[in-house]
């Protein structure tokens, strides 16, 4: 069967340039990069290196990239790292969980927590930050694109308002790296993050940018790796195939390739309104990644979408978590505004680099012929239905 792997968003596959780059660091290049002998110096060279290149794809100094296990270590060192108890944090209602609970364990530790709300494109209004300012206000953590529904958020706005305040301005940029342009000077936060499993690197290794100036508390005390930021021996293959993924993101997005995929992206959700009735895009109309597309298909469940396109060979995923056997709706979805029935009924499609037309025309014959069964078998999905 023909697979189409729509559900870049979830993980993404390593390119082979990324595998070829780090493949000698398993075997030959196999040094600790703390060693002083040759075998270090060659694992250290190749982990600065990448550093380099982790800073270019950001447009920060190298020295400003802290290597991470991903994206959820990338957001709790931050979060944990930048405020302590007593202190005040802003964060939104659609942060993914690696915002979202470290935040809230924080506030059991005796922060005060703020959790300004969306609209129903899912964005955040910089004027609700604001408001939600207080004098002991020290971290505001908003998403650069959210996950789910691939909205960017007014980044640069929120970071104005932590420089005015004295604040400082966190943003997970785990799905919006290598998919839009990111230059951490011109957005003015003091934190971001990234994940290489995001970005055709492998799972398990990230990154946080910290700017120079801003002190950090690490959360894992050791070594005096990283700058002391980050103790444990560096993961120096998967440092290596994050700096190579970083690299190609970069002359992606020089060369305007991106624009191939907002093409493929804008040609399945344009396919999908016009062949499937009552299809409405999460988020549509908020300025989005070009990659990724939530649609909502009233009156069926998601994850029976999502198990019927899987049957015909294409991945796809709700916005729904799974918890204790309970399909619990999205909160993200739930934050701009639909109802747990409509959370559920949605799908996200996501686009990677290996996308082709080919898959995107396969999709556009298999989503109106699953959506169409499920629908015919469906007892919410009546004429009586339809008009309400
Ligand atoms: N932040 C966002 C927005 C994400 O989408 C994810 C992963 O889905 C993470 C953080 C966590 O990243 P990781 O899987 O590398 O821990």
């Amino acid at each position: 069967m023909r697979r189409i792997y729509l559900d870049n968003n979830a993980t993404t596959p390593v390119l082979p340039e990324v595998f070829e780059a780090m493949r000698p660091y398993f075997s030959e290049h196999f040094g600790n990069a703390s060693s002083i002998h040759h075998h270090g110096q060659e694992t250290r060279a190749a982990v600065e290196g990448a550093r380099e290149s982790v800073a270019a794809l950001l447009n920060c100094r190298p020295a400003e990239i802290i290597f991470t296990s991903g994206g959820t270590e990338s957001d709790n060192l931050a979060v944990a790292g930048l405020a302590a108890p007593g202190d005040h944090v802003i964060t939104s209602a659609i942060e993914h969980h690696a915002v979202l609970h470290a935040c809230k364990h924080l506030e059991e530790q005796g922060c005060e927590l703020t959790c300004v709300p969306v609209d129903s494109k899912g964005l955040v209004d910089p004027d609700d930050v604001r408001r939600a300012l207080r004098p002991n206000t020290r971290l505001i953590t908003i998403m650069m694109a959210n996950n789910e529904t691939g909205v960017l958020q007014p980044v640069h706005e929120m970071a104005e308002i932590a420089a005015e305040s004295g604040a400082v301005f966190h943003t997970d940029a785990v799905q919006a790296a290598a998919k839009v342009p990111i230059d951490v000077r011109q957005i003015g936060c003091h934190a971001l993050s990234i994940s290489g499993h995001k970005i055709h690197a492998p799972q398990g290794i990230g990154a946080l940018y910290v700017n120079k100036d801003i002190p950090i508390r690490p959360l894992l005390h050791g070594g005096r790796h990283e700058r002391s930021r980050r103790a444990g021996t560096e993961n120096v293959p998967g440092i290596v195939a994050l700096g190579k993924a970083a690299q190609l993101a970069k002359a992606t997005l020089d060369q305007g390739r991106d624009r191939e995929m907002s093409t493929m992206r804008d040609r399945l959700e344009q396919g999908i309104l016009a062949q499937v009735e009552d299809a409405v895009v999460n988020g549509a109309g908020a300025p989005r990644v070009p990659n990724t597309s939530n649609i909502r298909f009233d009156h069926i469940e998601g994850e029976a979408l999502v198990i019927a396109l899987d049957l015909k060979g294409l991945a796809v995923s709700t916005g729904a978590a799974c918890s204790s056997g309970a399909i619990e709706p999205s909160h993200v979805l739930v934050a701009i505004g639909l109802r747990p029935d409509q959370a559920r009924a949605s799908i996200r499609f996501s686009l990677g680099k290996q996308t082709t037309a080919e898959d995107i025309g396969e999709a556009l014959r298999l989503v109106p012929e699953s959506v169409g069964r499920l629908r015919a078998i469906s007892p919410r999905y009546t004429k009586q239905a339809v008009s309400t």
